[in-house]
């Protein structure tokens, strides 16, 4: 018999717990409510049964803090450019056959390395000793987190931080009510409006998702929706239209929607990245149904991601890939020509700021550089400062310009920090890394975006421009099952 993974070591009690007959319990998180047997897990794989009473084995255990910018999470509206400490944990409550995060989201392919415990509180620490004002929950699905997400969000809260929830969204009503009071911002990925889509593909089914849609809606909560497209599964005019009917009627016009581009992923491999002439047509359905802000996700060199007035033309946000530019705004989120409003909340009225350069003592930095290739328009670096005392980290885009200088952050005595690296524009090639002594510094090559890349470049770079690393190792769609799934799909939606 294998024995359970070490993050199982240690439970903390679990919220919207039923306890039932013969020392069964019934959780209440997702719309699964799986009832669990004494020592027995979820589904999830990362709630389940001690003694009698439901626990959560991964309180306060996730993968590394990261920093990050807001457009990772799909949201564009809300604080542009914005820093945001994204947080991860393990296990997911879907088991969607192209997960970009597989290797986080499904419990029994997590690698221990990858984990690292944390209180609430060293979580909001780490966010105020780094001046960033957001605590995204999001990676593998924090819809699975949730003791240690109520908990530390409502600290971060007290302490004057805000809190996004990037989420598939498979919950209850009742854990939704939960999350309402403390967070600020839900960017929900949307994966289809057809039933059979999330039976078929994600293990799931579609109706809870609308549900948390409608109630945070009815909340008032800052909401953006994302859509994936998958190709030739969802990626057709018709999936684009039925999608978009719907947000237009339940959420209106308003609340920006995302089209995002897809990459083979998990076990559906045997595939392409979405079509970009797809994902555009998408775009313009949903503009021309009357949705007012439609964006592509995962592509970088476009206008199609950038923010215009819908009053006058003029370009508001500037955006590639995750770099953001505020152009075209006033303080209170107007446009600077026309005085139209966006429906853009900045943060504190003020755009972000862009570091000035700084120039270290060159010498003493151990230099490496890393290029940009293909899909690859950022990366995590991951560095761990062995010193005694606090020391400076330098990094800087190429071609080498006066403007665009070498930035620096501090890393405190014995401090582990991660965060990511863009690419800032078409001309920039790719980016130098300055590190002083004693600082160990790992690069990790971020494939499109919101995904927690778990292997250094120094192990191992993805071979293609297709797909990210590693790879799964187990059983993959075949192009049969493939083509078996997408008409299994059609043929349910055609069953009245
Ligand atoms: S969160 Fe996990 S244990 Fe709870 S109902 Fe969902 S899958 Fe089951």
């Amino acid at each position: 018999m294998s024995q359970p993974p070490i993050w199982r070591d240690t439970g903390h009690p679990a919220r919207l717990e039923k306890i039932l007959p013969q020392g069964e319990v019934e959780c209440g998180l997702s719309p699964r409510r799986c009832r669990i047997a004494p020592g027995k897990t979820g589904f999830c794989g990362v709630r389940g049964n001690v003694g009698g009473r439901l626990v959560t084995f991964t309180y306060g255990k996730g993968v590394h803090l990261t920093g990050e910018v807001i457009e990772t999470e799909a949201v564009y509206h809300y604080a542009p450019g914005a820093r945001i400490l994204s947080l991860g944990n393990i296990g997911c409550n879907l088991t969607c056959s192209y997960c970009q995060n597989w290797k986080t989201s499904q419990a029994r392919q997590v690698d221990a390395a990858d984990l690292h415990a944390f209180t609430p509180e060293q979580v909001v620490d780490r966010a105020l000793a780094h001046g960033i004002p957001i605590l995204s929950w999001t990676y593998n699905d924090p819809v699975v987190w949730h003791e240690f997400v109520l908990d530390a969000a409502r600290l971060a809260r007290q302490a004057g931080l805000l809190n996004l929830f990037k989420s598939a969204f498979y919950i209850t009503p009742e854990a939704v009510e939960e999350l309402l009071p403390v967070i600020d911002i839900f960017s929900i990925s949307l994966k289809s409006i057809r039933p059979a889509y999330y039976r078929r593909l994600t293990g799931g089914t579609l109706e809870p998702v609308l549900e948390g849609i409608r109630q945070v809606q009815r909340a008032g909560h800052h909401l953006e929706i994302s859509n994936l497209m998958l190709t030739d599964i969802s990626d057709d005019a018709d999936s684009a239209r039925e999608l978009t009917a719907w947000v237009l009627e339940t959420v209106g016009p308003d609340v920006p929607l995302h089209f995002v581009r897809f990459h083979p992923e998990f076990r559906l491999t045997d595939t392409v990245r979405t079509p970009i002439d797809r994902l555009r047509r998408a775009r313009e359905i949903a503009l021309e149904m009357g949705m007012r802000y439609v964006y592509l996700g995962n592509v970088s060199d476009t206008d199609a991601t950038s923010t215009w007035c819908r009053g006058c033309g003029a370009l508001l946000v500037r955006r590639f890939g995750l770099t953001t530019r505020i152009e075209g705004l006033t303080v209170d989120g107007h446009c600077v020509r026309c005085g139209a409003s966006p429906a853009i909340r900045l943060l504190g009225g003020t755009p972000a700021a862009t570091s000035e350069p700084e120039f270290p003592a060159e010498q003493t930095l151990e230099r490496q550089t890393y290029h940009w290739r293909g899909a690859i328009a950022s990366l995590h670096v991951q560095v761990r400062n062995a010193n005694p005392a606090p020391i400076r980290f330098y990094h800087r885009p190429l071609p080498a310009r006066p403007e665009a200088g070498w930035r620096g952050l501090t890393l405190a005595a014995g401090e582990s920090w991660r965060f990511t690296l863009s690419r800032e524009g078409a001309e920039e090639t790719g980016c130098e890394i300055g590190c002083p002594p004693g600082v160990d510094c790992r690069l990790h090559e971020v494939f499109d975006r919101a995904h927690f890349p778990t292997i250094p470049i120094q192990q191992a770079v993805a071979a293609d421009d297709k797909t990210a690393l590693p790879l799964f190792a187990g059983r993959h769609l075949s192009p049969e099952r493939l083509a078996r799934l997408r008409q299994e799909i059609e043929r349910d939606e055609e069953s009245p």
